[in-house]
């Protein structure tokens, strides 16, 4: 059995670098980003597997690509489940 993952919500590692700028700071490495989603998945690779194969993608948008292209009969239907 693996060790359970620390995880983190967004909300909780980022903070806002001050009240006139949009972009936030991580707490994790002290970078300070525009778009705290792609950020996070810096850190937090997740692992989105598709259902009907053996593809593994870290992001839920490629996998969805991936979907559409190789499994055109899901018409569209999103078959992802995530992998901790
Ligand atoms: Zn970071
Ligand atoms: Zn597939």
């Amino acid at each position: 059995m693996s060790p359970k993952l620390k995880t983190y919500r967004i909300a909780q590692i980022f903070e806002k670098v001050n009240s006139l700028d949009e972009r936030k700071r991580c707490l994790l490495c002290g970078k300070v980003v525009c778009n705290v989603r792609n950020h996070y998945y810096v850190h937090f690779p997740g692992k989105y597997a598709c259902s009907l194969c053996t593809a593994v993608y870290t992001r839920s948008d490629t996998l969805l690509m991936h979907c559409r292209s190789k499994h055109p009969e899901l018409n569209g239907l999103l078959v992802v489940y995530y992998v901790q």
